[in-house]
């Protein structure tokens, strides 16, 4: 099948401004970041650029040459811009300047002779390369920090195009290229190579709009299991969590804030809250990896230790209550009432005879103990507790 290149550029340009003005369309609603902004920017421009290279040979040089190669450069740009600050990192109006203004100035001032086509092919892919190997970078970044599965497929497809910028500017420099003008009749190659851009260009903007669904899911699902004044698990991450500890020994602390009624009304609420977040600090640096911290409910805390016996968790607990000694030991001195914990601490076995409720019933009948013999401390579940 033959391809004529100048049709494949003149779909490239409308894809590219079709999905820049819908982009621009979906930013205008004011329920996306700048980074869409960005990305229709990018859009926008690389279909005008395209249009001006549709026109090679019908319209004056200046227009389809210059004024083409230095659209696609500053829109090749902005997606940088783009990606960066969908990562959160703000970008300096002089940066932008710098990285899209800067490399679009040797098409007006060195490569103004339409016979300079193959250095204007070299330095125009050799700063697309560089672009993208710097999207590819920061979506890896992406992926690793925020564990993005969807940001690691964008770093992928990024360094691909990279390469492939890479190559074609090697093969320029080489010679290898084949000079001329863009629109030989039959050029199949030149066809050929325009609709694998037009492919890369439509699955680059698959993957960005993955990571963007992928991390929005990412928050609601933060959102929906956790406790947003301390960060902790709330109930519903609390049995999520549990239902991957069927089967496995484990040891459950059952933490209630000594007097925090008291605290409230003599502090403030906004103290009690400093002393809320002050346990989840505590706890968060006493456990280790894979044990739950959960808030039950108002100044009550869960803490779920898998494969841990009674004597640990006991330790365990007491350092809780030390660490948060320490860190509300500031507080203590603003407030009349002091600050500290009654813990129940109960092991078990997750099973059908066993569940979380039954463990949970016995380290609370712990806690209840501790609150009756004086608060502040630690007691452990016993079978003379059971019996009482
Ligand atoms: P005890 O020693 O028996 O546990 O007494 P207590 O005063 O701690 O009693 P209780 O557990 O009934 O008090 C819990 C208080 O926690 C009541 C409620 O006003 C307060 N509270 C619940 N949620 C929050 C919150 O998010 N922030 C703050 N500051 N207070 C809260
Ligand atoms: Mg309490």
């Amino acid at each position: 099948m033959a391809f004529d290149l100048r049709t494949v550029y003149a779909m490239t340009a409308l894809a590219c401004v079709i999905m820049g003005a819908v982009q621009l369309a979906a930013y205008s609603t004011g329920r996306f970041g700048r980074w869409l902004g960005w990305w229709s920017a990018n859009n926008i421009l690389l279909g005008l650029a395209s249009c001006l290279i549709v026109l090679r040979e019908i319209a004056p040089d200046f227009l389809s040459i210059s004024v083409g190669n230095t659209l696609t450069i500053i829109g090749s740009a902005f997606l940088v811009v783009a990606i960066r600050e969908f990562a959160g990192r703000r970008i300096s109006p002089w940066a932008v300047f710098l990285i899209a203004g800067v490399p679009s100035l040797p098409y007006f001032l060195i490569f103004t002779e339409p016979s300079q086509s193959m250095p204007r092919i070299v330095f125009a892919s050799a700063v697309c390369a560089l672009f993208d190997m710097a999207v590819a970078w920061e979506a890896r970044r992406m992926a690793r920090d925020e564990k993005l599965y969807s940001a690691e497929l964008a770093s992928g497809l990024f360094a691909l195009t990279a390469t492939l910028y890479g190559a074609r500017a090697m093969m320029g420099w080489w010679g290898s290229l084949g000079g001329g003008p863009l629109f030989h009749n039959g050029d199949q190659m030149h066809a050929a190579l325009g609709l694998v851009a037009m492919l890369l260009l439509t699955l680059r903007c698959m993957v960005i709009m993955m990571m963007a669904t992928e991390r929005t899911q990412l928050q609601l699902e933060n959102a929906a299991y956790h406790d947003p004044l301390t960060g902790v698990l709330n109930r519903a991450g609390m049995s999520r969590a549990f239902s991957g500890l069927t089967q496995r020994p484990l040891a459950v602390l059952v933490v209630d804030i000594d007097n925090f009624k008291q605290l409230n009304d003599s502090c403030g609420h906004a103290m009690g809250d400093d002393v809320l977040k002050a346990f989840a600090t505590a706890a968060h640096s006493a456990v280790q990896a894979g044990d739950l911290i959960a808030r039950h409910g108002g100044d009550e805390f869960v803490v779920v230790l898998p494969d841990r016996t009674l004597h640990d968790a006991a330790g365990l607990a007491q350092n809780i209550r030390s660490a948060f000694s320490a860190a509300t030991d500031g507080m203590a001195q603003a407030c009349c009432v002091r600050p500290t914990l009654s813990i129940g601490v109960a092991t078990g076995q997750m099973d059908e005879a066993d569940t979380l409720h039954a463990i949970l019933h016995r380290a609370d009948q712990a806690l209840y103990r501790r609150k009756r013999e004086g608060r502040d401390g630690v007691d452990v579940f016993s079978e003379e507790l059971q019996a009482a």
